[in-house]
């Protein structure tokens, strides 16, 4: 294990755990080698990186790549989100010191997208509760034979669908939402029109009126902060669901929180909060119409394979002083 004191001899870092390939990792060696930082936060990594001159690259799923970073590593030639949002590098000061920031854009989207209905799925089927119910020895046949009521769900087919955030993964949910026969609102004020995405464009307030499912598919930025809020939220009908599998800070979680409760809106499926992990008894587990999971959006081994090709081709064109395919530009959070 590395100590403190000890500086990385090598071209590429990786900041956190996440998956990478065994043919990635030999092509990374091939170019000059890698080691894992294993980082427990920002200053930590600040602290491994002491000053090393030889880290060219740092990548980075979700350890903050802020000032304390980047100014210990003299030699940083690029930084490389791992996966889609790169709202934890700070891309002017690395701008400022002309450290290029890239991400692997796309290459999870499918991952999300199917995520996306796998997460509303479980909340309009209550999958999540039946599962409970069966495993608890609830399931039994008796003189009246019905199953309690609560279980009956609802279909997708004819629903109105508002997604906000038409980029690579609201992209995909629009069309796998086709497939559901459902009506897609769409609501991004900078995507250009894709082949086979069909939707209706509208502004923001009038998506969340007409929506019986809200999902959001934006980046952290300061215009996406919390645009779920107590203003938005009155928007949506009171059988709304609402899908998030974009950032936790996109939502304003206290005022969610109680709207669920009051039963102002239908339901959430949630895969991210603003504050990651969140506890077991977080009191958003105390709520049946909430389905929660740990930020596994992008976790498939197909989307693992292909974001960690991504990092690969990017790293051996920063070293090699080309353009990397997925470069970022712009404020994020
Ligand atoms: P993308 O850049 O392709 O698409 C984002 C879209 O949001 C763009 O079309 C952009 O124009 C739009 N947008 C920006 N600001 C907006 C605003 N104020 N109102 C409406 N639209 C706005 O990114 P993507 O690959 O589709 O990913 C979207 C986000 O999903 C990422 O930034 C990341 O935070 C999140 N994500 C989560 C997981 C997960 O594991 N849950 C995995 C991947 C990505």
């Amino acid at each position: 294990m590395m100590g403190v004191n000890e500086v990385f001899a090598v071209p590429v870092v990786f900041a956190d755990r996440f998956f990478m390939s065994a043919k990635s990792l030999a092509e990374i060696s091939s170019v000059g080698g890698f080691a894992w930082a294993d980082a427990r936060d920002s200053q930590d990594l600040a602290d491994k990186l002491a000053n090393s001159k030889s880290v060219q690259i740092l990548v980075s799923e979700y350890i903050r790549i802020g000032t304390p970073v980047l100014e210990r590593a003299p030699g940083l030639k690029g930084v490389i989100a791992y996966g889609a949002g790169y709202d934890h590098v700070d891309v002017d000061f690395a701008a400022r010191r002309g450290v290029l920031v890239c991400n692997c854009r796309g290459e999870n989207a499918q991952a999300v997208a199917e995520m996306t209905f796998g997460l509303l799925l479980c909340l309009l089927r209550k999958i999540h509760l039946s599962d409970r119910y069966v495993r608890e020895d609830r399931w039994k046949r008796t003189e009246s034979a019905a199953l309690p009521e609560w279980i009956t769900g609802r279909e997708l087919r004819g629903k109105t669908m508002g997604v906000i955030g038409l980029g690579q993964i609201g992209s995909r949910v629009a069309q796998i939402a086709r497939g559901f026969d459902m009506k897609v609102l769409g609501c991004d004020p900078f995507a250009h029109p894709r082949e086979g995405v069909a939707f209706e464009r509208m502004v923001l307030d009038e998506l969340l009126c007409r929506s019986d499912i809200v999902t959001l598919h934006v980046p952290l930025t300061p215009a996406t902060d919390k645009m779920i809020d107590a203003r938005t939220l009155t928007r949506m009908k009171p059988t709304a669901l609402l899908v998030n599998t974009s950032r936790g800070g996109v939502v304003d979680e206290p005022v969610l929180l109680e709207a669920l409760k009051e039963g102002r809106i239908g339901g959430a499926a949630l895969d991210v909060f603003a504050s990651e992990p969140i506890s077991g008894n977080h009191p958003f587990t105390e709520l049946e119409n909430v389905v929660l999971s740990p930020h596994i959006g992008a976790m498939t081994q197909e989307a693992g394979e292909r974001v960690s090709d991504a990092v690969t081709r990017q790293v051996r064109d920063i070293l090699h002083g080309r353009r990397p395919e997925c470069l970022v530009t712009g404020r994020v959070m």
